[in-house]
């Protein structure tokens, strides 16, 4: 077992003892032309043929470089702490400690807009792909286990009123800066899809991201490294034959539980992922400070009270919003990381980007 803060957090809701059984583009507010080239760019569905050439626009002005007292006066710490909050279901009936009632998650994106968070995906994250106004702070929405709760379609194609999907929506329409992006974690027949894959490609349609969860919801600790490899090659499978030319680039373990030769988590025959996420128990480290380790995201369960709740979401949002909470807040430069001298040592990656202050 690796010495990193991992914390079992009780039974898995769905799973554990149970019978039960694209990137998002950095320009994708952009308009007209812009965001056609922007998608192509980035790699998102192909666009249908585009409209009469519109006129070219006037190329933009380069980018200003952030200056040392303008990241001081918007406090910037782009080594902060990140909160990786995690869901599972969304019910009237909370039948553990995993699920949150409709009125609490919606209380929860209300706080996270009000305190200026701004959702980005955990693929976003661990490439570094932060692109936020300066003075907010990045916020990953995760969902595991493809609970139709979280999200489901009508049969006119709309996200189902009351699915934690449809309340993200909602909320980012009151809050322009409130992106409504998630990272997805699914096993096989996730979202109650009728089975033609028609939900996740929604999903990636409108810049959310899946990410793999295991076909089965294998505890990989207990597996064989060829069962591993089983479970993870399959789950991808999965993922690939219903949103075709999607490829997933993040895992989140089942149960929080790495394989017990750790690294075949995030590299195999067949698979690589550009992050591994965990299922507890705090904020994640800037993916630019020295002690970000991409095979090993600490995760947030969603929670106010209760038992454990001192590693819950609230907890933790209150703490992060501290004075002493080191939490990451933007420079509104994506190209410069800028961090004051205290914050310590900055990732070799992001040396060359790096403005202490
Ligand atoms: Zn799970």
């Amino acid at each position: 077992m690796r010495t990193h803060p991992t914390r079992w957090l009780g039974p898995h809701p769905l799973r554990a003892g149970s019978t039960l059984p694209r990137m998002r583009c950095l320009f994708r507010f952009g308009t007209g032309f812009t965001a056609f080239l922007a998608l192509a760019a980035c790699g998102g569905p192909a666009p249908v043929a585009p409209a009469p050439a519109p006129p070219r626009p006037a190329p933009a002005a380069a980018p200003v470089r952030v200056t040392a007292a303008a990241a001081r006066e918007v406090g910037a710490d782009e080594l902060g702490r990140v909160p990786v909050l995690m869901y599972h279901r969304i019910g009237a009936q909370p039948r553990s400690v995993y699920d949150r009632t409709p009125a609490d998650f919606t209380a929860e994106l209300e706080r996270l807009a009000a305190e200026d968070y701004v959702p980005v995906t955990t693929a976003d994250l661990v490439a570094r792909r932060l692109d936020l106004p300066a003075g907010a702070h990045p916020v990953v929405l995760t969902f595991d286990d493809g609970d139709p709760s979280v999200f489901s379609l009508t049969p006119q194609g709309q996200p189902a009123a009351g699915t934690a999907i449809r309340i993200l929506l909602d909320v980012a329409a009151a809050h322009p800066r409130f992106r409504p992006v998630a990272s997805l974690y699914v096993n096989e027949h996730p979202f109650a899809d009728p089975g033609d894959g028609r939900t996740l490609r929604w999903l990636t349609e409108h810049g959310f991201e899946i990410g793999n969860h295991t076909r089965r919801h294998t505890n990989l600790h207990k597996a064989t490294e060829s069962e591993t490899i089983a479970a993870i090659t399959e789950g991808d499978a999965e993922i690939r034959k219903a949103v075709p030319g999607y490829q997933p680039t993040t895992l989140a373990l089942p149960f929080g539980m790495h394989p017990r030769r750790e690294e075949l988590a995030q590299r195999g025959p067949g698979y690589s992922y550009a992050g591994v996420l965990l299922v507890g128990a705090g904020p994640a480290p800037s993916p630019c400070a020295a002690n970000f380790d991409a095979s090993a995201i600490p995760r947030i369960r969603s929670q106010s009270q209760g038992r454990e709740a001192e590693y819950g979401s609230t907890h933790w949002l209150d703490e992060l919003a501290s004075p002493t909470g080191h939490r990451y807040t933007s420079d509104g430069d994506p190209s410069t990381v800028s961090y004051p001298r205290s914050e310590g040592a900055v990732a070799p990656a992001c040396a060359s980007v790096g403005l202490a202050y």
